[in-house]
């Protein structure tokens, strides 16, 4: 019998896992993933380089007039991981990096900007078979999705867990730069004109604060076991 292929999206705030439970149901169901927030990265990063961000001031008319020479594709790199490139370069470990994180969120409010990321991200969702992660996957990317997320844990484990996976990466970094980051960033993405960051009303709400990775992945796949028999 074929099963359905779902449409999953899972959205919350920042650093609190919601790529690593994506990529790894993802990898169980044999699905495709997208983290929408590379994305947003990598059009900060483009950016950045055009020296269109400067402390507070952003050139939003070069930016929106820049946006049809982006190309953002993922592949898989040499070492069998998905890396994602910016005009066929790739930029996976960049738009990691402090610089981005501190200006993202001010670029990810600006409405063109979604727009043409919202178009790209629904393309690579047409055909079902996806986990898609982000800010507005289940209210605006996908509001038919099949199953929806909404993931949060206290900013003290969001911190904890950003700082290790920042200084394992070699990123010089103090715990506090970190937690400041979050809590502006969640500020923004929350509180912003264009598809802020809210619980959809038909979202399960996923605080993983005390779980382990593995106890949350057995969790989610429960739901979708039951999506299923339900679809
Ligand atoms: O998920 P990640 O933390 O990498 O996302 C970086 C930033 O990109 C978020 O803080 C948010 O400003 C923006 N974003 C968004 N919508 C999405 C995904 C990310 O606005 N769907």
């Amino acid at each position: 019998m074929q099963t359905k292929k779902l449409t999953i999206a899972i959205d919350g705030f920042s650093s609190c896992g919601k790529s690593t439970l994506a990529k790894e149901l993802a990898s169980r169901l044999q699905y495709i993933f997208i983290d929408s927030g590379a994305m947003y990265r990598t059009v900060t990063l483009f950016c950045l380089r055009n020296n269109w961000i400067s402390g507070d001031q952003i050139q939003i008319t070069e930016i929106i007039n820049a946006l049809s020479s982006i190309s953002i594709e993922f592949k898989i790199d040499d070492q069998g991981n998905k890396s994602i490139y910016l005009n066929g370069e790739n930029c996976e470990n960049e738009i990691r990096q402090g610089h981005v994180a501190s200006s993202v969120s001010r670029i990810a409010e600006i409405r063109e900007v979604r727009e043409k990321l919202v178009l790209e991200q629904q393309k690579m969702g047409e055909k079902g078979g996806i986990v898609m992660d982000g800010r507005d996957i289940g209210t605006v990317v996908f509001p038919h999705a099949d199953l929806k997320l909404f993931v949060t844990a206290s900013i003290e484990v969001r911190t904890q867990r950003r700082f290790l996976e920042l200084t394992q990466k070699g990123i010089e970094i103090t715990l506090e730069e970190v937690k400041d980051n979050l809590v502006e960033r969640d500020f923004i993405d929350s509180n912003r004109k264009e598809s802020p960051l809210v619980q959809a009303e038909d979202a399960v709400l996923l605080d993983n604060s005390t779980m382990t990775r593995e106890e949350q992945l057995q969790w989610v796949l429960e739901l979708v076991v039951s999506k299923v028999r339900s679809s």
